[in-house]
């Protein structure tokens, strides 16, 4: 798709990027039958082929305006597109330059900017979120039962083993997902550790960044970036990790495009990619373990018919944001698990980082679909691999939502 960048943009570094972009895109249209918001909506404009004729517009010089706005704001950035595209366009890192032109060229009201500016303050501190949800589990029974619905269950982490391994990972524990269940990352570092590798916490690093980026502080994701960086770089420069771990899919779809986001700054560009390069989901740390893990399990632990019936819901950022699939499930299997096979497990479940509190009625809508889906394979649990997912699934029904690591080491043998 040829674009001619209006002049006065022609010096900005978004419009380099826009053009090279958008060159690869062919209008085939394949992408609008995958696409959730078009499956909702029907409207070309709430398709990827109708927003990329949306930043093209703007690139080529039209006015900035609701309409534009109104559009790209209903985008999930799930990436779905991505995975359906036969020309390869990168969806993503094109509706990113269209957003931060037009954050640039269209501000928001004070109204919004205050609204995303609170969301960002309090879901990406983690002390700050972990006090509200700490708070909501004490007063839960006083609460309203769609607002008690929202506030998670209180769990016990468990202990964390003592680093003790000659290998060892790094994992990001992220900022909302210590609140909410802390047991996952301990869980990962527990499965891990029977199987010779220690995985240990680095108290700088936080918030990933998405929150920040996805939310129009584009600044404010780079820096969260650097920051992570700098918090891991001591014991990437001294070689003693082999692997910064991601459990949450949502985080790890960020953290390796740092690498990318961070190219033209000449002091991380180089300790960005060589991050990105060291990310990986647990799903693919563990996946080349799938024979240990299975021997570890007596049959006596292995889950009964009812137990082993489950649903798992891959998320956005792992199935189309690191185009990582089937090692979740295929571990799963190997503990007696039986995912059950369920319609469109490639559409977004509405979730989707802060799109759930910025964009509620086509969130709910998502989740309703897709917990229709789930539910209806009639699971004893639903497994995933994002802790936005699993919040936000978790609210709608009772039937537990679990990350998939919390099943598995219920199988292994008590240490
Ligand atoms: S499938 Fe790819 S090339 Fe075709 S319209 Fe969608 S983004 Fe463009
Ligand atoms: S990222 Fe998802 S919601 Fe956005 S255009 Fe692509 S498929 Fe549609």
């Amino acid at each position: 798709m040829y674009t001619a960048i209006a002049p006065e943009l022609q010096h900005t570094s978004e419009a380099g990027q826009a053009k090279d972009l958008l060159r690869a895109c062919v209008h085939c249209g394949f992408c609008l039958a995958t696409c959730p918001t078009y499956q909702l909506t029907g409207d070309e404009l709430d398709s990827p082929r109708g927003r990329i004729y949306l930043i093209k517009a703007l690139f080529e010089g039209q006015a900035p305006g609701e309409r534009t706005q109104h559009h790209l704001d209903r985008c999930l950035t799930c990436r779905a597109c991505e995975s359906t595209c036969p020309s390869g366009v990168k969806y993503a890192r094109l509706v990113d330059v269209g957003r931060t032109l037009l954050e640039k060229r269209h501000p928001r009201p004070l109204g919004a900017r205050l609204k995303r500016a609170a969301i960002r303050t309090t879901l990406g501190q983690a002390a700050l979120f972990g006090a509200a949800v700490r708070i909501g589990q004490a007063v839960r029974p006083l609460l309203p039962e769609a607002v008690a619905a929202s506030v998670p269950p209180l769990r016990d982490s468990g202990a964390w083993p003592v680093a003790r391994h000659a290998r060892r990972m790094v994992v990001l524990e992220g900022c909302v997902q210590p609140a909410i269940d802390p047991g996952i990352n301990a869980a990962a570092a527990r499965v891990l550790d029977r199987l010779g590798v220690s995985l240990v916490r680095v108290a700088r690093a936080g918030c990933c960044g998405a929150l920040p980026h996805h939310t129009g502080d584009h600044d404010g994701g780079l820096q969260a970036m650097r920051r992570n960086i700098d918090a891991w770089w001591p014991e990437i420069e001294a070689g003693r990790v082999e692997a910064i771990v991601m459990t949450a899919s949502g985080c790890g779809s960020e953290v390796k495009e740092y690498g990318h986001a961070l190219r033209e700054d000449p002091a991380y560009a180089e300790r960005a990619a060589r991050v990105s390069g060291l990310t990986r989901d647990l799903s693919e740390v563990l996946a080349p373990f799938s024979d240990r893990i299975a021997a570890l399990i007596a049959p006596a632990r292995r889950p009964d018919a009812q137990a082993a019936r489950i649903a798992y819901h891959p998320p956005c950022s792992l199935q189309h944001g690191q185009q990582v699939r089937g090692h979740a499930e295929s571990l799963l299997r190997a503990c007696g698990f039986e995912p059950q096979p369920f319609a469109e497990s490639h559409l977004c479940c509405g979730s989707a980082g802060s799109y759930s509190l910025l964009q509620p009625e086509l969130s709910a809508a998502l989740k309703t679909r897709k917990l229709g889906h789930l539910l209806g394979t009639q699971p004893s649990c639903i497994a995933t691999a994002n802790i936005g997912c699993q919040a936000h699934l978790q609210s709608a029904t009772a039937v537990p939502v679990r990350h998939w690591i919390n099943l598995i080491e219920s199988r292994l043998p008590v240490a």
